[in-house]
C-alpha cells in the first residue's frame, strides 16, 4: 500500500530543511486546495537535511551504518525465513472462512506494502525482515509500517482485498461502481488529503485511507469484512453509508465463493531479493520523493 501522510513544511532553504512528519496522533491543520485538513496524531519526527544529503546516515546507530552500503538484495531473506508464517496462515484462514479457497495469493519482500496491478501477489516491505532493518526504517522514516502483528495482519487483509478485486474483476461491476465509485479516477498516492473520522468510510488502517480512491475504499471495507473480530454490523450501525458498503462486500464475496477466480500472475514487481541498489540509495530516493511530494503540494 501507499502511505498517506500530510507533511506540513515549516521552513525550507537549500541549507536547512526541516520537515515534520505527521502521522497517527499528531495534531495539525493544513490549508490545502482541497480544504482544511485536520490530522490527529501524537508523534512527530523531525528529519533534517535527510532528503538532499547523506546527513541522515549520521543519525543512524553506529552498529547499523555499515549496512547502508550493502545491496537491498543481500539484506533480504526469503519470505519463508522471516517469521511471518503464522500471520500469513491467519490471512489464509480468514479467506477460507469466506470460502475464498481458490485464490492463489503469494507474498514476497518488495520495497513497500502493495499489491501489483492485475496480480494476486502481496509485497511486504523488506525493512520488516529483521530488527536491524526495522531500526534503520524507524530512524530514517520515523515509524515502521506493519511492525506489530495487529498492524501487519490489517495490511495483509487490505492487500488481499486488491487481490480479490483483481481476481474477480470486481471494479468492472456496475453495482461495485455504484457503491465505491469510478475506479479510473486519477490517483496521486504520494499526497492525499483525507478527513479523519469521515462517517461514510470504513476504517481498517489508521487514518482515512479508504478516502483516497475507490479501490482503496473497497480494500479497506474488504479487510473489515474478513476480520473475524470486526463486529462491523454493531460498530457501523449508525453509519448507514459505510454499513451499506460492508454489507455489499459481504454479498459479493458470497458470490465470488461460488466462482473460480481468474488465474492471475503472481509477478513479483519490485522484488527486494533482486534489488542490486544499496540500502543508502534506496532511502535517498525514497526520502527525496517524499520531500518533493511535499514541496510540490
Ligand atoms: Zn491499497
Amino acid at each position: 500500500m501507499y502511505g498517506i501522510m500530510v507533511y506540513p513544511v515549516l521552513s525550507s532553504s537549500s541549507e536547512h530543511f526541516f520537515l515534520i512528519q505527521a502521522y497517527q496522533g499528531f495534531q495539525a491543520y493544513c490549508t490545502l486546495p482541497q480544504g482544511v485538513i485536520a490530522i490527529t496524531s501524537m508523534k512527530t519526527t523531525v528529519i533534517k537535511n535527510i532528503a538532499n544529503t547523506s546527513q541522515g546516515l549520521k543519525i543512524l546507530p553506529k552498529a547499523y551504518r555499515h549496512l547502508m552500503a550493502q545491496s537491498v538484495a543481500s539484506l533480504t531473506p526469503k519470505i519463508q525465513n522471516a517469521g511471518f508464517d503464522a500471520l500469513i496462515a491467519k490471512l489464509n484462514h480468514e479467506l477460507a472462512a469466506k470460502n475464498l479457497i481458490h485464490l492463489n495469493i503469494e507474498t514476497y519482500f518488495g520495497d513497500e506494502w502493495f499489491c501489483p496491478d492485475q496480480t494476486t501477489a502481496i509485497a511486504i516491505p523488506f525493512w520488516l525482515a529483521d530488527d536491524r532493518l526495522r531500526a534503520i526504517e524507524r530512524t530514517l522514516v520515523g515509524f515502521v509500517e506493519g511492525e506489530t502483528d495487529e498492524e501487519f495482519i490489517r495490511l495483509l487483509r487490505h492487500e488481499a482485498g486488491h487481490c480479490v478485486e483483481h481476481a474477480y474483476r470486481l471494479s468492472r461491476r456496475k453495482d461495485w461502481r455504484e457503491v465505491f465509485g469510478n475506479p479510473n479516477i486519477k490517483y496521486d498516492p504520494e499526497f492525499v488529503a483525507t478527513i479523519p473520522g469521515a462517517p461514510d468510510f470504513v476504517v481498517n488502517l489508521s487514518g482515512g485511507y479508504a478516502q483516497t480512491h475507490p479501490e482503496e475504499d473497497f480494500a479497506e471495507t474488504f479487510a473489515v469484512v474478513i476480520n473475524p473480530q470486526s463486529n462491523y454490523r454493531k460498530i457501523y450501525q449508525s453509519k448507514s453509508v459505510a454499513l451499506k458498503k460492508l454489507v455489499f462486500v459481504e454479498k459479493i464475496l458470497a458470490e465470488c465463493a461460488q466462482k473460480k477466480p481468474r488465474a492471475l500472475s503472481t509477478r513479483k514487481i519490485s522484488n527486494a531479493r533482486r534489488m542490486k541498489r544499496s540500502l543508502e540509495s534506496y532511502y535517498q530516493t525514497r526520502l527525496r520523493r517524499q520531500t518533493q511530494s511535499t514541496l510540490l503540494n
